[in-house]
Parts: C-alpha cells; structure tokens; sequence
C-alpha cells in the first residue's frame, strides 16, 4: 500500500481506506445561505487484529442515496471495496464492523446492502433511537429499516454506552453530532490511535467553537470535542480524520482555546 495509509498499533495494523469525495454546498453542513463548495473524503478505517477483520464506518455504499442527490455530489474512480482489494482483503473477510452513527455516508457498504456477509455490525441503541425520531426523508431514518432486519437476523447487534467489542477496539459514546455518536480508540502494547468519527471528521473540526448545522447537540459536540482531543494530546496518540480529503492521520496539540494538527512524525 502507498506509504501514510496504514499504521502500526502494537501488534494490530490500521488501513486508511477511501470510498471517494463528496461535495456539497457549505449550507447543506453549517446552515444559513453560504455559497461555497465543501469537499469531504471518506475514510473507513480497516483493523487486522490477528484473529479479527474489523472495519470503522462504511463510506456511502455503491452509489449515491437518492436522497442527496442534487445536494451532494460523489466523485470516485474507485469505491471502498476495490480499496479493500488492493489492500489485499475481501468483503467477506471482514469480521466485525462498527457504525460511528447513522449517517448515510457512513453506514453504505455495512446496510444497503450490507457487504460483509461474515461480519457482526455494531451500533448504539441511542443511535438507532433518535434516527427513529427522524423525518420522513432524513439521511438517518433510512438506515432504520436495514438496522432492524439485522437485528431480526442476528447480523447486527445494538451497543448500549461504552464497550469493547475485541480486545484493544474500545468505542466510547460522544454524542453531538447524533444520539449515540461514538469513537473508537484502538490499542495495543502501550500504542493507540484514535477514530473520532464525525466529532470532529476533519481539520477544520480542531475548533471546538465550529457550530455545524448537522449536529444533533452543538453543545455536547463542543464539550465532547475538547475531551476528547485533549485526551488525544495527552496521549499523543495519532487521530484519524474521516472526511479529511489529505493527511487524515494527524496528531493534535493545543492552540489558543482550541487545537491544531501537527504531522504524526
Ligand atoms: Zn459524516
């Protein structure tokens, strides 16, 4: 694999997978009438345990959800599974995936259709909860019906607060961005690396004062924002960036009343 997509976590190794660039226009992520294109990657995090396959969020699936299109555009040459294949793996590999939240640029490949015939998928309860709640047409509420006919049939099971889902993948639930968000901190042999999620998907996410239109609770994404990336700071351990189109694998360092990323070396 090309250097700076993957890395070591004691005995386990991370890959920075890609399912293509979204863009849309700013007011569709902070509200008001903005006129300004924003471009997000996508970047589901593949783990080799040794004994276990695990994938972090799930990109937006085969093609765009009818939903968005017009107000989001999906530019890729290759999907999340032809990245899969050059990293040498196959969606059948994969034993366990697990869903920061419902969004549908996170949740594709896992639940329409779900990809990864072998694997358990992991999601709060708290998640499904509120994208129960949702309108009729919200990006959330579509994962519903996927996520009960997985839990109908065993593939999918419901998390209820912080868990460790294997030993050394520990997810903590950070609401703001949704009900039930959570993170994934990776560890292993006193090293750890740390997945926020859409917490805070990119850069410009170091802000703990950015608003987005699309969180849930700014209040709770604020707060769990600084504590999460203070605790990223005191253990400099390197972050993953989601949606971050380049270096999605930072660390961060404390700047004025917020943070900055500095290169992980
Ligand atoms: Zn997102």
């Amino acid at each position: 694999m090309a250097k700076g997509t993957s890395l070591d976590v004691g005995h386990m190794r991370a890959h920075i997978l890609d399912d293509g660039t979204f863009v849309t226009d700013a007011s569709n992520l902070f509200g008001g009438s903005r006129k300004a294109s924003i471009k997000g990657a996508m970047h589901p995090i593949l783990i080799e345990t040794g004994d276990d396959l695990v994938l972090i969020d799930a990109g937006f699936g085969p093609e765009l959800p009818e939903m968005l299109e017009g107000r989001y555009e999906l530019r890729r040459e290759k999907n999340l599974l032809d990245h899969m294949d050059e990293a040498g793996f196959a969606a059948e590999d994969v034993t366990r995936v697990i869903l920061s939240h419902l969004d549908p640029d996170h949740v594709g490949w896992a639940l329409n259709p779900p990809s990864f015939r072998n694997a358990t998928v992991y999601v709060q309860e708290a998640a499904l909860e509120e994208a129960r709640e949702m309108p009729e047409k919200d990006g959330r509420r579509a994962a519903v019906p996927a996520v009960e006919r997985g839990v109908e049939e065993g593939w999918c099971e419901l998390l209820n607060g912080n868990d460790e889902v294997l030993p050394g993948i520990r997810v903590e639930v950070r609401p703001g961005h949704s009900a039930g968000h959570q993170i994934v901190w990776v560890e292993d042999n006193g090293d750890a690396v740390l997945y926020t999620g859409d917490l805070a998907p990119a850069k410009i996410w170091l802000d703990p004062n950015l608003i987005a239109g699309v969180d849930t609770d700014p209040e709770a994404a604020r707060k769990n924002r600084i504590e999460v990336l203070s605790e990223a700071e005191e253990r400099d351990a390197p972050v993953i960036l989601y949606h971050e189109p380049q270096d999605s694998i930072i660390k961060v360092r404390s700047e004025g009343d917020g943070f900055k990323a500095v290169p992980r070396e």
